[in-house]
Parts: structure tokens; sequence; C-alpha cells
């Protein structure tokens, strides 16, 4: 079976869709942290930040220019938000596809201290 993200981008798992290019998708979180909790994934299946290579520059700055702009849609940008990547089992990563997490709202200012 292919990861939940996978499933999410081939249509095959429901989710509430925000904004999909190329290289990139966003969705909002199943579960919520804060008032806007968004994810912003790559296309491709990347397993998380320890699978990245040589050339994948483009597409994380990608993911993070993305996050701007969605920030911005969402009305968050001059009030600020969080951006974040979990990687590995102790850094709190549940999913084992690369997202980045666009989290803004009052609860996100007590995440990570
Ligand atoms: P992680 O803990 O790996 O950094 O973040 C994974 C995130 O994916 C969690 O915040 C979790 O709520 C979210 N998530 C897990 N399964 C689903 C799903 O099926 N749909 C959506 N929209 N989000 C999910
Ligand atoms: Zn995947």
């Amino acid at each position: 079976m292919s990861c939940i993200f996978c499933q999410i981008l081939s249509g095959e798992t429901p989710a509430s869709l925000i904004y999909r290019d190329e290289q990139v998708t966003a969705f909002r979180d199943i579960h919520p942290i804060a008032r806007t909790h968004i994810l912003i994934i790559p296309n491709r299946h990347i397993a998380s930040v320890n699978e990245l290579e040589p050339g994948d520059e483009v597409l994380v700055g990608h993911m993070v220019l993305v996050a701007k702009e969605l920030a911005a849609q969402a009305g968050v940008a001059e009030g600020g938000y969080r951006l974040m990547i979990n990687t590995g089992v102790h850094g709190g990563q549940t999913v084992s596809h690369l997202h980045l997490h666009l989290i803004a709202g009052k609860l996100a200012r007590f995440l990570l201290g």
C-alpha cells in the first residue's frame, strides 16, 4: 500500500486541497493544531529530509515559497506563522512523505517553546 500522502495525491484518499502545481500540493491537516494548519508536500514521494538529494534545492525552495503564498492567502502573513518539517521518529515525523507544516493562529505560539 502506498503512503497516505501519495493516496491523497492520487485522489484515492480525500483531502481538503488548497493548492496544486507541477511540483507540490497543499491541503489542510486533518487534525489542525491551530486555526491555520496546512501541509505542503512534493508530488513525488520523498520519505523525509534525509532522502533529499542534490538537485532537490529548487523543490524545497518552491515548497517554502508556496507556503509564503498560502500564508498570504490565509491572511496570516503579517501576523506571522511557523514553518516546520519534522524528520524521523525523534523529530516527531509520523507520515513518511516529506511535508512542510504551515501553522498560524493562537496555539502556534506555544509549539516547541
Ligand atoms: P508529522 O507528525 O509527520 O510532522 O505530520 C503529519 C501530519 O499529517 C499530522 O499533523 C497529521 O494530522 C496529518 N495527517 C495524517 N494523516 C492525514 C490524512 O489522512 N489527511 C490529512 N489531511 N492529514 C493527515
Ligand atoms: Zn508518499
